[in-house]
């Protein structure tokens, strides 16, 4: 049987240990007052999981495990250093696809060697029936994981088209390569030869690749959880493969916390989790409607127009999205922030679930500047606060405010809810150029309305000048 059988008691409870560790972080990171102490949790409990397994490690020799902890370290390091925050999406799913291999080569040493794993049945010198599940499952879920974030990363990093790849008849084939693989794995019960490991490795391979290949640039954000739901997955069977009960309960808690994340994102996107895998979303992209952008009349301010409009209001909500990010404004926003309430007027944050380029985008930033947690808002608590206030102030956000959205059936981000931002009395939206188009790809009426002023700028010169003019 499994070697974890045989542990020492006290690696079980060190094992159990970093795994409650692991589950209090989640609740730790799940606030923002308390996530500080949740990351330490997590470290810890990843430190107390580390030390163990190279106590007790068995398979491979202590030099080798801390050469390739060097090696992977090294690279983990250098790429997290050298990386720009709105990289971030493709870099996390050029790390999940590292997940998927590992779990593919796990199983397969596993598959190859047996014998170091523990994982043969001494009566008959084969491979035991459910080590052949579990290997099957780590093998097929690690492959898709794996081909299925090269496919995000090279969407995300814009080295292949983020247009929806439709081939005909594709529900089809995944339909019929998914039950090919289920049946294999179901055979590799009673009959462990090599090519029913490799067919069902290689058709994976290929799943994770049609899978991804038909979703739009829209629906990235989903599949990016998606994938890091996968790669906890892989995990879990990699866990199981090898007889660590550390790892099988990380990889659960990645996996389903991942599979949460990626129906709160589905949510607010309004699509369902299904017709995101189906794929096709976002197909539109970059047609039509922007290039109709700069007919229409507009109207351009100036910093000194914002500040004296800003100063003048009882209430400022300022809706921050990926160019916020790309100009790393927050901390003259947050000083921005500071002036106008010293001058009375209430100001508030707020957050769209997917504005920026990943999860949390947004609130970390803002973080970082010491923006104070109660003046952050979700979605549904401060939209109806728009129509009673007196300036909303877009930097650097698009898709997060687009009507269109609510209305134009057409347009590829149509259903997902948006901040109701033309409802305040003056929308000050900054930007570069009128011809820049957000993530979506498509014009926003908000920029032609009669209440709205365009400040067309880098995001972070154009709040250092509305600081200067308020200092006036
Ligand atoms: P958008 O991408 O829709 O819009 C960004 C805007 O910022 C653009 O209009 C751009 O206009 C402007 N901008 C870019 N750089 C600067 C700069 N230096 N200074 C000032 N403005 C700048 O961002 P949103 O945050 O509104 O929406 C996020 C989009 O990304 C959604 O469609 C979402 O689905 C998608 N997405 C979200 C992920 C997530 O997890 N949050 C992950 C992947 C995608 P201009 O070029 O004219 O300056």
């Amino acid at each position: 049987m499994h070697e974890a059988i045989a542990m020492p008691a006290w690696v079980g409870v060190a094992y159990l240990v970093a795994g409650v560790c692991f589950i209090l972080a989640l609740r730790g990171l799940s606030s923002p007052a308390t996530s500080r102490r949740g990351n330490r949790l997590g470290i810890f409990g990843m430190g107390v999981a580390v030390a163990t397994t190279l106590l007790t490690h068995d398979i491979a020799s202590l030099p080798e495990i801390l050469v390739a902890i060097a090696i992977g370290g090294g690279i983990g390091l250098f790429t997290a250093k050298k990386i720009a925050m709105t990289d971030m999406p493709q870099l996390v799913a050029g790390f999940h696809s590292l997940v998927g291999l590992a779990a593919v080569l796990v199983a397969a040493a596993a598959f190859l060697n047996p014998d170091a794993f523990g994982i043969v049945d001494p009566a008959t010198g084969l491979i035991h029936a459910a080590s052949r599940i579990e290997m099957g499952l780590g093998v097929a879920i690690g492959a898709i994981t794996f081909s299925g974030s090269i496919i995000a990363f090279l969407k995300l990093a814009g080295k292949m088209s983020g247009k929806p790849i439709m081939l005909p008849g594709r529900h089809v084939i995944n339909l019929g390569l998914l039950a090919g693989i289920l049946i294999l794995i179901g055979y590799f019960t009673v009959d462990q030869s090599a090519w029913v490991f490799w067919t069902i490795t290689g058709l994976s391979f290929v799943i994770g690749f049609l899978l991804i290949v038909p979703i739009g640039g829209a629906d990235m954000p989903v599949v990016v959880s998606m994938l890091n739901s996968y790669s906890g997955w892989a995990a879990a069977a990699m866990g199981f493969t090898l007889g660590n009960s550390a790892m099988i309960i990380t990889g659960a808690l990645v996996g389903s916390s991942g599979a949460i994340l990626s129906y709160i994102m589905c949510r607010a996107m309004n699509r369902s989790f299904i017709s995101v895998i189906a794929g096709g979303f976002g197909g539109d992209t970059g047609a039509g409607p922007a290039a109709a952008a700069t007919d229409r009349p507009w109207k351009r301010g100036s910093a000194e127009d914002a500040a004296f409009l800003m100063q003048q209001a009882e209430q400022v909500i300022i809706v921050p999205g990926y160019g916020m990010a790309v100009a790393q404004a927050q901390h003259a926003l947050r000083e921005m922030g500071d002036l106008l309430k010293k001058e009375g007027v209430r100001v508030k944050y707020a957050i769209h679930p997917v504005a920026g380029r990943m999860p949390g985008h947004m609130n970390v930033l803002l973080a970082e500047a010491n923006v104070p947690y109660d003046d952050v808002f979700e979605l549904e608590d401060i939209n109806g606060e728009f129509a009673q206030t007196d300036v909303a102030f877009v930097i650097g956000a698009n898709d997060v405010t687009n009507p269109a959205a609510k209305t134009d059936k057409s347009s590829p981000i149509y259903g997902m809810p948006v901040l109701d931002v033309e409802k305040a009395k003056t929308v000050l939206f900054v930007k570069r150029s009128m011809g820049g188009v957000g993530y979506a790809g498509v014009d926003n009426s908000v920029f032609y309305m009669d209440n709205t002023m365009m400040l067309l700028a880098d995001a972070k010169k154009m709040v250092d000048d509305i600081v200067k003019a308020m200092a006036h």
